[in-house]
C-alpha cells in the first residue's frame, strides 16, 4: 500500500480548480498517460518546462522592439469598444507611458471584464508581444495584466510547458502550480555524499527550481535541479529493475538439461549453416539454462541476423528436457510468421508447434489451451495472449520475448513476475546502444549476433526527391517485370492513424493504376485474416508490390523481396528507417532501398538520410540516432529527453546512469528488503516514479 504521506501527489488532476474531465484528458494525452483518471498531481509535478519566457525586459513603449516580449507599466487613458454589431472590429484600450502611446487590442472582448482589469486613470502592468504598424504600437491580447497593487504576483520568469493542441498554457500552468503547492515534505532518499559531490538540491528545492526558474539557465538540461530529478528518475528505474532481478534470482531456477537428441535433429534439418555468433549465442543460452540460477538474457542482433533460429535452439533444449517453451511476438502477423517458420523446422525434428493468439476463439482456442495445460504442447508461439490469466502451463521452462521494444517495461515485469519462473530470453532487433540497454534493462546478460548470415548482399541506398515519384514507378515496372518484389512504405502520420491509412490507400490506388492486381496494401485497420492474406500473397508472389503502413516495421520475413521504397523518409527516425530497410537484403539478390523525401530537409533530417546512405551498421546507426535525437528538432521545438523518460536525457545524463546503476546495486546489497530508514525513503521514490510494481515483488518475496 502506498504510504499516505504521498496522498497529495496522487489526487487526480481533476481535483484542481479549472480542470474538468475534458481538459484532464488533454493533459493526460500531453503527458502520455492512459487516461484522465490515471493522471495524478505527481505527473504535473514531474513535468519539466521546455523553455521560459523572460518578462524582465521593460524598455518602455517607444523602445519596444517589434515582436519582442516586453513588460510595460502603463497609465490607462480610454476604452474604445467595438461599434455595436461589428464583432470583427477589436476592442481597444488606449494607454501610455512617458515614452509613448500604445493600443491594447482585444478580439471578442467582454467589456465589464476589461473595465475591471484596466480601469481608466489607473496604472497597470501588462506583458506581451508588441507590434508596430504605421508608427503606432499595439499589443494584441497581452499575456498578463495586473493592477499596480497586485504587481507582486506578476510573473517575471515564466515556465512554458510542452502542450497538446487545445490546451491553454495558462490552464496547464495553473494546474502545475496547484500540484507543486501540494507537495508534502519528504525524507531524502539520496545518499548524502552523492548529494554533496554532485551539488544536488533536495527534491522539493529541485521541483521548485524547475517550475519557478530564476532564468533560462535553471531549466537547462544540466542545471543542478534538472540533474537531481533526472538522477531520481534513473535511480527509480535501476532500483526497480534490480529488485526484479533480485526476485528472479531468489526463485529457484529450473535447470534445463537435455540430451542433445532433438538438437542434432534440428541442426540436420536447417537449410543453412549457423553463423559463428549464432553458435556462440546458443551456447551461452544453453549454459545459462543449465545452471540453477534463472537466466535473464538479452539477445541483440541487427535485423536479419537470424535471432529466430537461436531462439528455436533454446526452445528445443527445453522440449528435450521434457518441459515447455514459449515465444512471444508483439503482433499477430509476426506470431503467425514465427509459427510458420518454426513449425517447418521443428517438424523435421519431430516436434509440433502450438500457436496461441488473441484472434483464436471458441473450440480452437480451448483445444490449444488444453494442450498447453497438459504439457502436450512443448513449443508454443503467440502474442501477449500467452500471458493472460486463463493460460496455464504444465511446465514452462523458457519464455522468449521477440522485438522487445514494442513491449513496455511494465509488461516485462509482469511476465517476469509470473509464478512459474521461467528462464527469460529477450530478443531485440534494435541494436540498442549500451547506455540504453542499461537504462531499459538494468544489469542484464547480453548475447550479440555480430555477423550476418553468409551470402547477404549489401543494400544500395539512395535518396530521391518525392517529386520524382514518376521515375520510381518507371523503374519499378522494369524491376517487377524481372520478377522482383518491392515494399512501399507510406509516410508516418503523427496526428492520426486514420490519415496514415488514407495515405496508404491513396498510394495503393495510384500504384494500382500502373500495376493492377500485382499491388496490394496492408495496414493497421485491416482484420488479422486480411493482413495474413496480404502477407501470404506477397510471399507467394501472387502480388509483387506491397504498400504498407509501418505495421510491417518489425520482423517480417520475405527473403526474396529486394526493393524497399520509403515515402516521406524525412519523417521517420533513424532506427525506424534502419528497421524498415532490414526487410530487404535477406536473399542472395542485390537489394535497394529508396528513400523518397520532401524538400526542403531540416538539418537533422538531412543528417539522418545521409547516415542511411553511408552505413548499414545497426550499432553505428543507433549511436547516431541517440546523438541526433538529443539535439532534437521536430518542427523547431526542442524535444528534450529520451523516449520513455520524463527528465532524463541519456545523451546529457550518461554519467548519472552509471552512478544510478552502482547505487541501486549497493542499496540492495545493504538493504535487500528496503527496510531501513533510507529504504523506506527509496520506496517513496519508487511510488513517485510509478515503479511500485517492483515494491509488490518485494512484499511477495
Ligand atoms: P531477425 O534476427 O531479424 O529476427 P530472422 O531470424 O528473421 O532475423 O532471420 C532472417 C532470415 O535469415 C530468415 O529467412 C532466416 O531463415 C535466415 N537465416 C537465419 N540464420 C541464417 C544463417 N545462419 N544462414 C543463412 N540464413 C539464415
Ligand atoms: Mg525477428
Amino acid at each position: 500500500m502506498r504510504p499516505s504521506l504521498l496522498d497529495p501527489l496522487f489526487v487526480p488532476i481533476t481535483s484542481f480548480t479549472g480542470i474538468g474531465p475534458k481538459i484532464a484528458t488533454l493533459i493526460a494525452r500531453a503527458l502520455g498517460r492512459e487516461s484522465a483518471e490515471e493522471t495524478r498531481a505527481v505527473d504535473l509535478v514531474l513535468l519539466p518546462p521546455h523553455r521560459v519566457i523572460d518578462r524582465r525586459n521593460r524598455p518602455g513603449v517607444a523602445h519596444a522592439v517589434e515582436n519582442a516580449i516586453v513588460t510595460l507599466e502603463l497609465r490607462v487613458d480610454r476604452h474604445q469598444p467595438a461599434p455595436r454589431g461589428k464583432r470583427n472590429i477589436p476592442y481597444r484600450v488606449l494607454a501610455h507611458d512617458e515614452t509613448g502611446d500604445i493600443a491594447l487590442t482585444f478580439f471578442h472582448a467582454r467589456q465589464n471584464w476589461l473595465e475591471k482589469a484596466l480601469p481608466v486613470g489607473e496604472t497597470v502592468l501588462v506583458s506581451g508581444r508588441v507590434e508596430w504598424f504605421n508608427g503606432r504600437a499595439s499589443m494584441v491580447h497581452p499575456d498578463h495584466m495586473a493592477l499596480e497593487k497586485d504587481a507582486d504576483d506578476f510573473p517575471v520568469i515564466e515556465p512554458v510547458y510542452p502542450l497538446t493542441a487545445g490546451l491553454s498554457p495558462k490552464l496547464l500552468r495553473r494546474a502545475v502550480d496547484g500540484a507543486v503547492a501540494s507537495l508534502p515534505a519528504l525524507p531524502e532518499w539520496l545518499d548524502g555524499t552523492l548529494l554533496r559531490r554532485q551539488g544536488f538540491p533536495d527534491f522539493a528545492q529541485a521541483i521548485e527550481r524547475i517550475h519557478d526558474p530564476r532564468d533560462g539557465a535553471d531549466i537547462e538540461i544540466n542545471a543542478p535541479a534538472r540533474r537531481r530529478l533526472a538522477y531520481d528518475e534513473l535511480l527509480a528505474g535501476q532500483l526497480s529493475l534490480a529488485l526484479v532481478r533480485q526476485r528472479v534470482r531468489k526463485l529457484r531456477g529450473n535447470p534445463v538439461r537435455g540430451n542433445g537428441s532433438l538438437r542434432s535433429k534440428l541442426q540436420a534439418a536447417l537449410p543453412f549453416r549457423l553463423t559463428g555468433s549464432q553458435e556462440k549465442a546458443i551456447s551461452e543460452i544453453l549454459t545459462d539454462m543449465e545452471s540453477p540460477e534463472r537466466m535473464l538474457r538479452l539477445l541483440q542482433g541487427d535485423v536479419g541476423s537470424g535471432k529466430t533460429a537461436v531462439a528455436l535452439f533454446a526452445m528445443v533444449a527445453c522440449a528435450e528436457a521434457g518441459g515447455q517453451a514459449v515465444l512471444m511476438a508483439p503482433t499477430e502477423i509476426l506470431a503467425q510468421q514465427h509459427f510458420t517458420t518454426i513449425n517447418a523446422l521443428a517438424e523435421k525434428a519431430g516436434l509440433r508447434v502450438e500457436l496461441l493468439t488473441g484472434r483464436m476463439k471458441g473450440k480452437e482456442r480451448a483445444a490449444a489451451l488444453s494442450r498447453i495445460e497438459s504439457g502436450d504442447a512443448k513449443l508454443i508461439v503467440g502474442t501477449h495472449a500467452l500471458f493472460q490469466e486463463n493460460v496455464s502451463y504444465h511446465d514452462l521452462l523458457l519464455a522468449v520475448v521477440d522485438e522487445q521494444h514494442r513491449f513496455g517495461v511494465h509488461q516485462r515485469l509482469r511476465l517476469t513476475a509470473k509464478g512459474s519462473a521461467p528462464h527469460m530470453l529477450v530478443m531485440t532487433a534494435t541494436p540498442i546502444p549500451r547506455t540504453l540497454v542499461l537504462a531499459a534493462f538494468g544489469d542484464m546478460d547480453v548475447s550479440r549476433l555480430t555477423e550476418k548470415p553468409a551470402g547477404r548482399q549489401p543494400i544500395k541506398t539512395v535518396t530521391i526527391e518525392l517529386e520524382r515519384i514518376g521515375d520510381i514507378v518507371h523503374r519499378l515496372r522494369d524491376a517487377v517485370s524481372n520478377g522482383r518484389k518491392a515494399y512501399w512504405i507510406c509516410p508516418l502520420v503523427e496526428e492520426s492513424e486514420l490519415s496514415e491509412l488514407m495515405s496508404a490507400e491513396q498510394r495503393h490506388a495510384y500504384l494500382a493504376a500502373e500495376f493492377g492486381s500485382l499491388v496490394d496494401v496492408v495496414h493497421g485497420r485491416m482484420s488479422g485474416v486480411e493482413k495474413d492474406r496480404a502477407m501470404q500473397d506477397f510471399k507467394s508472389g501472387k502480388t509483387r508490390i506491397l504498400v504498407a503502413t509501418t505495421v510491417i516495421e518489425v520482423g517480417v520475413d520475405v527473403p526474396d523481396a529486394s526493393i524497399m521504397v520509403i515515402e516521406h523518409a524525412e519523417r521517420f527516425g533513424l532506427a525506424q528507417l534502419h528497421q524498415l530497410r532490414g526487410r530487404v537484403g535477406r536473399g542472395d539478390e542485390a537489394s535497394s532501398c529508396i528513400l523518397l523525401y520532401k524538400a526542403p530537409l531540416s538539418e537533422t533530417a538531412r543528417a539522418r538520410l545521409s547516415i542511411m546512405r553511408e552505413s548499414e551498421d545497426g550499432f553505428r546507426i543507433a549511436e547516431e540516432d541517440l546523438r541526433l535525437r538529443g539535439e532534437g528538432e521536430v518542427l523547431g521545438t526542442r524535444q528534450s529527453g529520451t523516449p520513455g523518460f520524463r527528465l532524463v536525457d541519456l545523451e546529457a545524463h550518461r554519467d548519472l546512469l552509471e552512478t544510478a546503476r552502482d547505487d541501486a546495486r549497493y542499496i540492495l546489497n545493504q538493504d535487500g528488503e528496503l527496510a531501513t530508514e533510507r529504504g523506506h525513503a527509496l520506496r517513496l521514490l519508487l511510488y513517485i516514479w510509478r515503479r511500485d510494481e517492483a515494491i509488490r515483488l518485494l512484499q511477495a518475496g
